[in-house]
């Protein structure tokens, strides 16, 4: 019998899953594996919050494998040579496995492909498995990679996305080969979970689909930039773990159509557009995309209140504690929070970046890093100096203050908008709340932040 093993990465899903299917294809028993790298362990990559989902996800996986007839195999160590190993047990001719853009994915890429090759075995790499279209796969003439969004979403909204798979009917794994229990991989993390976090995994991410889908995609257009209303599809940590396809989601979204499902795929572009920045500058995780040459304050009192939620600006302490009790935060928070950081306190982007990728269940190296780079200006936002105001954006898209009030108990009996300013309240009113003073005038962050640029 001839076999082939299908490693699962960021793509922890049964349909629309090219990898397992061209290691089904390609021989009569396929291995499902997964390698829970120990290298991980101990890292920024491992932290609480995602492992918890990846070991749901790793669960759903297995089960839905024994449904059709197969099962997970997990091991755990270095993943090259856990890979080889696997292979050489299972006589594999052929290694199938998720093109990725991170350093780490790269570089597990490399190694593998030589280690593979050395044993007479070959690796092959899909893509349009963790973005819809693959990085690279669309450039600007003569560029490697698009660095303003807008023109990247038009050449992207023009590339042929391939048709999406469904899941095998069934899965024909060789019977010998040992493994790990599945709940191994929450041994990468110690510490735990936020206690609104998500249930990971395919089957939880397709119920999730199907309710938004009934009741969140038409008005998304309207309703995604509203705190109160958390009126986005919050896919993202099923997007970040591959248990839903991003190609799937485009090619029904635009099979929807309507401006809901139009503002929800430009949203699914930008996961792509920093996927493609990420494979063409991989050190943009670390350094300045563009660099500016700033010279970052670090005053650890301020960095300690932003990350505690105790700014004083109540929307912004309100995203803060959003993200450390669900791990996820709106988008529409993340960047003003980021704003607040990176400009008001004019603090460096990556220590912000750290605390998000430290609780985010959808921390993601392209989409975070990115992101950052974006809202702090160092990044591709063709308006860097842009500095958003948290009583402005209170007013825009918290006018009656229900997500602070949501999020910031203290300040839950102060009515209407103003939640948004206590230092307004009356003496004796504003001394009974245990809430700080603003931490920031927000005229001199923008003063001391519009010097820094002269
Ligand atoms: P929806 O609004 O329903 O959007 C649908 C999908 O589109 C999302 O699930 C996501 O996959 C994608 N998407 C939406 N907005 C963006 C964006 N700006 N950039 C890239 N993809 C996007 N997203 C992550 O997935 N991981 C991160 O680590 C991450 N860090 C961020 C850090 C900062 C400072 C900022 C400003 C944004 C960050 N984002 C990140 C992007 C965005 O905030 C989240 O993807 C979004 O809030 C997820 O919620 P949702 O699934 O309800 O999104």
């Amino acid at each position: 019998m001839t076999t082939s093993l299908c490693v699962f990465t960021s793509d922890l899903r049964l349909s629309d899953n090219p990898v397992l299917r061209g290691a089904a294809g390609s021989a009569e028993q396929v291995v499902p594996l997964f390698v829970v790298d120990r290298g991980l362990a101990g890292t920024g990559f491992a932290v609480p919050n995602r492992v918890a989902f990846l070991a749901d996800a790793l669960a759903d996986l297995d089960a839905g494998l024994r449904r059709r007839g197969g099962r997970l195999v997990v091991r755990q160590g270095d993943a090259v040579p856990e890979i080889l190993r696997a292979a050489r047990q299972a006589d594999a001719d052929e290694v199938h496995i998720a093109g990725g853009v991170s350093g780490y994915a790269t570089r597990r890429e490399q190694r593998l492909r030589a280690a593979l090759a050395e044993d007479g075995r070959e690796l092959r790499v899909h893509g349009a498995v963790i973005t819809a279209v693959e990085p690279g796969e669309v450039t600007p003439a003569g560029r490697d990679h698009f660095a303003v969004f807008t023109p990247y979403f038009r050449a992207w909204q023009r590339a042929g996305l391939r048709k999406a798979l469904t899941a095998p009917h069934t899965v024909t794994v060789p019977s010998a080969l040992r493994s790990e229990p599945v709940a191994v991989v929450t041994s990468l993390a110690s510490g735990s979970p936020s206690p609104g976090l998500p249930e990971g995994g395919e089957t939880a991410g397709r119920d999730r689909v199907r309710s938004w889908w009934r009741s969140g995609l038409g008005r998304y257009a309207d309703r995604q930039d509203d705190l109160a209303g958390d009126a986005t599809s919050r896919l993202s940590p099923y997007l970040h773990f591959g248990c839903l396809s991003p190609v799937e989601l485009v090619h029904r979204a635009r099979q929807a159509g309507g401006p809901g499902a139009d503002a929800f795929v430009r949203q699914l572009a930008w996961r792509d557009f920093h996927h493609q920045v990420l494979a063409a500058r991989p050190d943009a995780a670390r350094a300045d995309y563009r660099p500016r040459g700033d010279r970052w304050r670090d005053d650890s009192a301020e960095i300690a209140a932003w990350k505690a939620g105790r700014t004083g600006y109540p929307l912004v302490d309100a995203g803060m504690r959003q993200l450390r009790q669900e791990g996820w935060m709106h988008n529409r928070a993340r960047l003003l929070v980021a704003s607040f950081l990176t400009k008001t306190l004019y603090t460096d982007w990556r220590i912000g970046a750290r605390h998000f990728l430290d609780l985010l269940v959808d921390g993601d190296v392209a989409n975070n890093q990115l992101n950052w780079q974006w809202a702090a200006g160092t990044g591709t936002d063709t308006r860097p100096n842009r500095v958003l105001n948290p009583l402005a954006q209170a007013r825009r898209f918290d006018p009656d203050g229900a997500y602070v009030r949501r999020w910031v108990p203290e300040l839950a009996g102060v009515p209407g908008s103003g939640v948004h300013t206590p230092w307004r309240l009356p003496t004796a009113e504003r001394d009974r709340l245990d809430y700080p003073a603003p931490i920031v005038d927000l005229q001199e962050g923008l003063i001391r932040f519009e010097r820094a640029r002269q």
